[in-house]
C-alpha cells in the first residue's frame, strides 16, 4: 500500500498524544510514511493537531466496550498502538479499575482484528518509581536517579495493570506483538485538554497576574526552587515512541523518558514572568508557603475575562489549569531525577534542552492563542 506503518494514537488531543498526531505523519519520520488514526472523547478544536490526509480523527470513548468496538474493531490495517490515555479519579483503587477497563477495551477492540498489528507503546510515568499520587512520600521508594529495573513498590499502582494487562494479552500471541513502556517525568507541551499540563497551568497563571497587576509567587518548597529537576518534552516522548516502535533494540523493554539534563525551577521562573510581562518572588521561606490551589480558587470569571479581551481560543479555566497538579510537582521535597542510559545503551539518543523547551512551548501557547 501507500503507507508502510499505520498508527493509533489512543489520546489525540493529550499532551503527548498532540505531538504524536503532528510528528508521525511527516515524511522524514522513522518507520514512515505512517497513516495516523487519532482517538479521543472529545471532539477536535481549533488548536488540535489539524487533521491531514494521514491522520483521521475518531471520537470514541474507551471506557465505554461497545464504543470502542464499534469504532476501534474496524480499523484492520493498524500496524502500531501508541497508548498516551489516562482518566483520574478520587482513588487509587478507583484510577487502578478505570484504566484498566480503558486499556482493556482498547485491546479487546484492536488485538483480534489487526492481523498486520507489530508493536504496542504503553505510556505509564515516573510514578512508576515514586508511587501513585495517593501513597506519594507516604511508602518509601529508592533512592533517585531512577532506573528502570529497580523493582515495582509494594503499593497499589494502576500503571502496574496497565503493564500487567499489556503482558497478559501479548503473551496470548506468542511474541508476535512486541511492546514497549514509556515513563516520562512532568511533561512539558500543548495541549488545552491535558488532565496534567504544567507549561499551561502556569502561562493561565502568569496571564491572570498580569491581568491583576500581582507578583508571580513562587508556589513550591525550597528544594524544588534551589535544586536540580528533570523534565519530559512531549516532542521528545513522541520520538522516543516512534524509535520504540521500529528499532529492533527496543522491543519488549520499559524506558525512562525524559530530556537528559538537569535544570533549577528558579531558571524557569525568571523565564516564565519575562513572557508574561510579570514581577516575581522566588522561595520566600516555609511559613511563608502558597498553594496556586488557593491563590487561583475563584478565578474562572477573570479567566472568561482574559479570554474575551485578548480575543483568546475559547477555553475554560480548569480545562486550561490543573492547579493541584502544578502544587504537587513544584511542592515535593526531594530531587526526583532519572537516568536515561538504559535508552542510550538501547541506541536512542535523542534529547532536549529543558530551557529551550519552556520557551517553545510557551511560544506555541501564545501561537494558538490560548493565552495572551
Ligand atoms: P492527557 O491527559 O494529556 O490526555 C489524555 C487523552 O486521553 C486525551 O486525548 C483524552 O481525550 C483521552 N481520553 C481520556 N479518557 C478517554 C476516554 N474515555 N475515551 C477516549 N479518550 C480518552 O494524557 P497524558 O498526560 O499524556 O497521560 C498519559 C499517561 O502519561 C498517564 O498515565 C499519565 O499519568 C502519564 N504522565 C503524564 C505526565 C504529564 O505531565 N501530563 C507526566 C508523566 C506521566
Amino acid at each position: 500500500g501507500k503507507y508502510q506503518s499505520v498508527g493509533l494514537v489512543v489520546g489525540v488531543t493529550g499532551i503527548v498524544g498532540n505531538s504524536l498526531a503532528e510528528i508521525l505523519p511527516l515524511s522524514d519520520t522513522p518507520g514512515g510514511p505512517w497513516k495516523v488514526y487519532g482517538v479521543s472523547r472529545r471532539p477536535l478544536c481549533s488548536w488540535s493537531p489539524t487533521p491531514v490526509p494521514a491522520f483521521e480523527h475518531i471520537q470514541c470513548d474507551i471506557s465505554n466496550p461497545d464504543d470502542a468496538l464499534a469504532k476501534l474493531s474496524p480499523l484492520t490495517d493498524i500496524t502500531h498502538v501508541f497508548y498516551v490515555s489516562w482518566s483520574a479519579h478520587p482513588t487509587e483503587a478507583e484510577n487502578r479499575e478505570a484504566n484498566s477497563a480503558m486499556l482493556r477495551n482498547v485491546l479487546a477492540a484492536v488485538l483480534p482484528n489487526a492481523p498486520n498489528l507489530q508493536h504496542i507503546c504503553l505510556q505509564t510515568g515516573r510514578k512508576h518509581y515514586v508511587g501513585s499520587f495517593e501513597a506519594l512520600f507516604k511508602v518509601e521508594f529508592p533512592e533517585p536517579p531512577f532506573t528502570e529495573e529497580m523493582p515495582r513498590l509494594n503499593c497499589p499502582n494502576f500503571y502496574y495493570d496497565l503493564e500487567d494487562i499489556l503482558f497478559d494479552e501479548l503473551s496470548k500471541r506468542d511474541g508476535a506483538v512486541s511492546w514497549s513502556v514509556h515513563r516520562p517525568t512532568t511533561i512539558f507541551g500543548f495541549s488545552p485538554y491535558s488532565l496534567m499540563n504544567i507549561v499551561g497551568a502556569l502561562c493561565a497563571y502568569a496571564a491572570i497576574c498580569k491581568h491583576e497587576g500581582s507578583l508571580l509567587r513562587w508556589p513550591g518548597s525550597r528544594m524544588t526552587w534551589e535544586g536540580f529537576s528533570d523534565i519530559s518534552d512531549a516532542d521528545l516522548i513522541a520520538e522516543h515512541q516512534i524509535w520504540a516502535s521500529v528499532d529492533p533494540f527496543a522491543k519488549n523493554e520499559a524506558f525512562n523518558c525524559s530530556n537528559g539534563d538537569v535544570f533549577k525551577w528558579k531558571q524557569l521562573w525568571r523565564i516564565l514572568a519575562e513572557q508574561f510581562g510579570v514581577d516575581f518572588v522566588g522561595y520566600e521561606g516555609e511559613e511563608n508557603r502558597v498553594k496556586l490551589e488557593e491563590m487561583m480558587k475563584g478565578k474562572e470569571g477573570v479567566w472568561d475575562e482574559i479570554v474575551a479581551k485578548y480575543e483568546l481560543a475559547p477555553t475554560k479555566l480548569n480545562d486550561v489549569a490543573q492547579w493541584w497538579f502544578v502544587d504537587a510537582i513544584l511542592g515535593v521535597e526531594i530531587e526526583h531525577l532519572d537516568c536515561m542510559n538504559k535508552s542510550k545503551e538501547h541506541g536512542f539518543l535523542g534529547f532536549r534542552n529543558t530551557i529551550t523547551s519552556f520557551h517553545s512551548w510557551i511560544d506555541k501557547m501564545k501561537a494558538y492563542k490560548i493565552v495572551p
